[in-house]
């Protein structure tokens, strides 16, 4: 799976290559969906949500340029497979603060995440529109649901110099955005077309 990623552009750093590779994607995942867990798409996880796909977590992670150390903020939890990902590519002295607004998605993927020994992942219950501001600033966010616009409270929690993507737009379709924080200014840049379950709360999509 990862070497096809590898021909198609999308992984073009070993960091992230290596990080792909260590993470073993069908631990995340539910027995019914296990026997796919190494293909390039999006699978079921309960509460009507999916695991995004492989070559989505190979895009934003490239395109967060991770680094050793870093505190990376991700709003969108799910099965906890992304917040490895990233986890991997932070480090153990970095810090992964993920969000999810499933309490029962959030369990699970606690225990996963510490069952597959990743000690500075958090897991932590709630609306990720507005951002989590105790543990703020952010040199990363990681948005893994869509949203009609930039949240201002996380651009507000992104340190100076930091880096977001996020996917915007409508519930069909959003643009990826790359939005960087440079001298207080907010910087977007637009890395294609992506499809994403909606980012519900306050500062998203209301719930129906
Ligand atoms: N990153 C996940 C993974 O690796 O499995 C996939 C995330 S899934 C595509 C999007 C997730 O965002 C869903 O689990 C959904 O419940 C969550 N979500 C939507 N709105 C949210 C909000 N306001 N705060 C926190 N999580 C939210």
């Amino acid at each position: 799976m990862v070497a096809g990623l590898r021909g198609r552009g999308l992984v073009f750093s070993e960091r992230v290559e290596e990080a792909l590779l260590k993470v073993p994607r069908h631990l995340f995942l539910p027995e019914s969906a296990r026997s796919q867990a190494y293909r390039d798409s999006p699978l079921p996880i309960g509460d009507g949500q999916t695991i995004s796909a492989p070559h989505m977590v190979a895009m934003m992670a490239e395109a967060l340029d991770l680094r050793d150390g870093q505190k990376v903020l991700e709003i969108g939890a799910g099965s906890g497979y992304n917040a490895a990902v990233m986890a991997e590519l932070v480090g153990p002295q970095g810090k992964i603060i993920t969000m999810e607004r499933h309490p029962s998605l959030a369990e699970k993927a606690t225990k996963i995440l510490l069952e597959a020994g990743y000690a500075n992942v958090q897991v932590v219950v709630g609306d990720g529109s507005l951002g989590h501001p105790e543990q703020a600033p952010y040199d990363r966010i990681s948005v893994t649901c869509g949203a009609p616009r930039v949240p201002g409270p996380l651009a507000e929690q992104l340190r100076e110099g930091g880096t977001m993507v996020i996917p915007v737009g409508g519930l069909d379709y959003q643009s990826l955005l790359r939005v960087r924080k440079q001298s207080g200014r907010i910087m977007t840049e637009d890395l294609g077309s992506v499809v994403f379950v909606p980012l519900i709360g306050e500062k998203g999509h209301p719930s129906q």
